[in-house]
């Protein structure tokens, strides 16, 4: 069985899709999307040796090397030019996913649809899809095993959509926020409380103009983050 997170990810391919699952690992997202009719071919990207050997492997077992092809490179770098539609980045950090996508721009001229799973730093990610002029038109926030995961979904559009508080909706995430469901509003709580202890272990010993700077980062997001919870 499929992760509850993969699975998320899964259902906002859309079918027909030609897709590029990039950092794939044991290569789990694209073999599902095959089996469940979603996606006619994949490409499973993989950097490291370890899990591009286990994508290989789990792909041959599942009986779908003609189907998904395994392949070894840095981010987009393993697609050719309109060879996918469709790309899944999940698991990673917000950093990372924005860093792949940037370094491979040129990819992306015949993507139609972005599905994007970043661990943290989420709104590194909806900056990237804002100034590229990617649409962010879906967002879901599920806890799985006591962790929280954002799934993050766009098009190629105008980038300033959906945003009208730009500033709060790229942290928490426009439609995140207007749906306020509970894993939501409990991300945000721990976040936020977080935020506060190191706030005050700043204070107790905040002299560096660095500290200080960043004391008030710390400060000016739980403003940002209590504002949207209010
Ligand atoms: N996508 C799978 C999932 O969500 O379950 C695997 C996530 S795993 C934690 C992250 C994978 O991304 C690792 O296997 C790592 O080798 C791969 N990765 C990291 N940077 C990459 C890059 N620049 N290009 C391709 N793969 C990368």
């Amino acid at each position: 069985r499929l992760s509850k997170r993969l699975e998320t990810v899964a259902s906002f391919i859309p079918t027909q899709s030609k897709l590029a699952d990039i950092g794939s690992d044991h290569a789990y997202l694209p073999c599902y999307a095959y089996l469940q009719g979603y996606i006619t071919m994949a490409v499973a990207g993989e950097v490291a040796d370890g899990p591009f050997r286990s994508a290989k492997q789990q792909v041959a077992k599942t009986g779908l090397s003609d189907v998904i092809s395994v392949r070894k490179g840095d981010g987009l770098e393993v697609i050719a030019l309109e060879e996918v539609d469709c790309i899944t980045i999940a698991g990673m950090g917000g950093t990372l996913i924005a860093n792949i996508l940037e370094a491979g721009k040129e990819k992306l001229a015949g993507v139609k649809r972005l599905i994007l799973q970043p661990n943290i730093g989420s709104h590194v990610v909806r900056q990237w899809l804002m100034d590229n002029d990617w649409e962010l038109i879906a967002e879901r926030i599920l806890e799985e095993d006591g962790r929280i995961y954002e799934v993050l979904v766009a098009e190629k559009g105008d980038g300033k959509k959906p945003y009208d508080n730009i500033e709060a909706e790229i942290l928490l995430g426009p439609f995140l926020m207007k749906e306020r469901n509970d894993v939501f509003l409990k991300k945000w709580e721990q976040e936020v409380a977080h935020w506060k202890q190191i706030v005050a272990q700043l204070t107790e010993k905040a002299t560096t103009a660095e500290s200080m700077a960043k004391k008030q980062e710390l400060e000016r997001k739980i403003r940002i983050v209590e504002e949207a919870l209010r």
